[in-house]
């Protein structure tokens, strides 16, 4: 099957928000759906490796931020590509309190949503949560981020942990004829500055997932 079928689906982009051990943690994930109308239930699906994951189990609520195009690509590098159990991610103090004391985003946000668990549904790499919408409110006056735009136009590509992962994969086999380009192997982002790569200083990062130079590597693009 041609893996473009996958990328016809349309998505958003959004941060869950939940009360870790030591903290708010959170991760990105790009399936947030309204599937009820009367109770408002939603279905949220998340990586089973995800310490997000954990905590959205053990606690039964968490929060979820509509994220907005304004949104600072690092952040999307930090909330989707690292793990919870391995660093702070809210060390820059990116998330604030939502009215119930849920962790949503402090900047970079378009609306915010607050969830209660009802259920879940064990899919195999990912849990779906059914979840009750119980708070939310709008954050600012801007785009909602689809995943066309953050793959199109912020260059982004999916995550280890997303669903749409191996879709992607799929779709980044060589063809001939295809230019060579520094892909950074932790998140797909592909450098296409003004700047030769080589030329870039050495304490460049990742504008997406904010890695180091050498984890970029040339490749056909
Ligand atoms: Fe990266």
């Amino acid at each position: 099957m041609d893996a473009k079928v996958f990328h016809s689906i349309s998505y958003g982009l959004y941060l869950l928000g939940v009360k870790g051990p030591g903290g708010p943690t959170g991760c990105v994930v790009n399936t947030v759906f309204q599937i009820s109308a009367e109770p408002a239930v939603f279905a949220i699906s998340v990586n089973k490796d995800n310490f997000t994951n954990e905590w959205i189990r053990r606690r039964g609520l968490f929060a979820a931020t509509v994220l907005s195009q304004e949104v600072d690509p690092g952040l999307i590098g930090t909330f989707g590509y690292k793990s919870g159990r391995d660093v702070d991610k809210n060390e820059g103090g990116q998330l604030v309190d939502s009215p119930n004391a849920l962790p949503i985003l402090k900047e970079g946000g378009v609306a915010y949503l607050e969830f209660a668990v009802m259920g879940e549904s064990d899919l195999g790499s990912h849990t779906v949560f059914y979840a009750r919408l119980f708070g939310g409110g709008l954050l600012a006056d801007e785009t909602p981020l689809s995943y066309g735009y953050y793959q199109t136009v912020l260059k982004g590509k999916s995550p280890k942990s997303a669903p749409t992962y191996i879709a992607d994969a799929a779709a980044e086999k060589p063809q001939a004829g295809s230019k060579k380009g520094f892909v950074c192997t932790i998140c797909g982002y592909v450098y296409d500055g003004d700047i030769p790569f080589e030329e870039l200083p050495e304490d460049w990062t990742c504008p997406l997932c904010g890695v180091s130079k050498e984890m970029f590597e040339e490749r056909e693009i």
